[in-house]
């Protein structure tokens, strides 16, 4: 007997056919496959059981060579602020966190793409716990789901943007599904212009995602204005240096957003502010000035309020858009791989005193 295939690892177009060969193959009607999607990602349920419009017979048939895949909820946390944060356990043990957002009419929501990052951003928790693996399609926008399916009521995303742990760029193959399942209007029916990949400037991934015909959005991890800098602060930048990166972004076809985290006494004096201004203006691109999250960023400090303000101006002095991110969730660690880094040293903790 093969191995159960998880329906939430296909786009809903490729889910549909393979579950309508599966119903000419076992004699059900063709339109059973149809009321099947419905309930993948547009009306979410918990397993082929709450497809109350399918015979029950046909429900436990299906669950003999489909499964919708799970998340196992294991904290979650409310800020202040009313962010929430998600950590969820995968089927081999591995945690990733998903955080909610709300602003205004707003909901987004912020999902991670990988178990760990490669990169080693030296500032990013995630960097600090080393890669483990790529997450599947189903894992990825099962984040989304999942919030969908909480038993105190659903949250319901307007916006995601690919900000949480791992690089969304290493792991196409499953990005490029998840922006389809997050877009289709048999999916979750988000409009593309609402959906951000962040990246560290993986150039193949750039250029996959700006031949997607969707308006998805850019940003990229900038965070130094020169290699030498940047090089220090991100090691991929060997790979993907700067001059090749901000290359990538002028060809690119939408607008793009450099994101920028303030590390005080690193990269936030007034020669990086006109640097940055320089190469935000050679590729059109808007600045977002991030304040850095201090949990597990490792010896870095924040840039004071004001000098982030001061800096700010330079920029826009220069004639570039800039904003200044909201700080969210600071009081539950809400930024990149930190909730994962803090369970984890609990743990250790209770083991040394076990
Ligand atoms: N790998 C992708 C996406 C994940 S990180 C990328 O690097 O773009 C999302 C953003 O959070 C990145 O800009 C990252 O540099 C930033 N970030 C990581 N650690 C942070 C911290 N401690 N404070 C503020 N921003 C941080």
């Amino acid at each position: 007997m093969s191995a159960r295939t998880n329906l939430l690892d296909f786009t809903p177009a490729e889910a549909l056919e393979r579950l309508k060969a599966w119903c000419a193959d076992k004699g059900e009607a063709a339109y059973r496959a149809g009321q099947v999607i419905q309930h993948l990602w547009m009306q979410p349920v918990a397993d082929f059981e709450g497809i109350t419009t399918l015979p029950k017979a046909l429900r436990a048939k299906l669950a003999e060579d489909f499964y919708i895949g799970r998340l196992a909820l294991t904290t979650r946390q409310k800020s202040e602020d009313g962010t929430q944060k998600f950590l969820f356990k995968l089927f081999d043990g591995e945690q990733i966190e998903t955080v909610a957002i709300p602003d205004g009419d707003r909901m987004t929501l912020c999902i991670s793409s990988q178990a760990g990052c490669a990169l080693k951003c030296a500032f990013c928790a995630t960097g600090a716990m080393g890669y483990v693996r790529n997450l599947t399609a189903g894992e990825i926008a099962g984040q989304v789901r999942e919030l969908r399916l909480l038993a105190d009521g659903p949250i319901t995303a307007t916006n995601i943007v690919f900000m949480g742990m791992g690089e969304p760029l290493m792991n196409w193959k499953a990005v490029d599904k998840v922006l389809t399942i997050l877009n289709d209007p048999k999916g979750f029916g988000i409009g593309a212009r609402h959906i951000t990949i962040s990246t560290v400037g993986v150039l193949p991934g750039i250029v996959a995602l700006g031949k997607r015909p969707e308006q998805f959005r850019l940003a990229i991890s900038i965070h130094a204005p020169t290699d030498d800098l940047r090089a220090r602060l991100m090691p991929v930048n060997t790979k993907y240096p700067l001059d090749d990166v901000i290359e990538a972004a002028k060809v690119f076809d939408r607008r793009v957003t450099f994101e920028y985290v303030m590390l005080g006494g690193v990269n936030d004096g007034p020669e990086h502010a006109l640097q940055l201004a320089k190469l935000a203006t050679d590729c059109g691109a808007f600045v977002n000035l991030i304040p850095l999250h201090p949990g597990g960023s490792q010896g870095f400090k924040p840039t004071p309020r004001e000098r982030i303000i001061s800096f700010s101006r330079e920029i826009r002095k220069a004639g570039v858009e800039v904003a200044i991110r909201k700080s969210r969730g600071m009081d539950i660690s809400a930024a990149c791989g930190q909730l994962k880094t803090e369970r984890t040293k609990d743990r250790a903790k209770a083991a040394a005193t076990a």
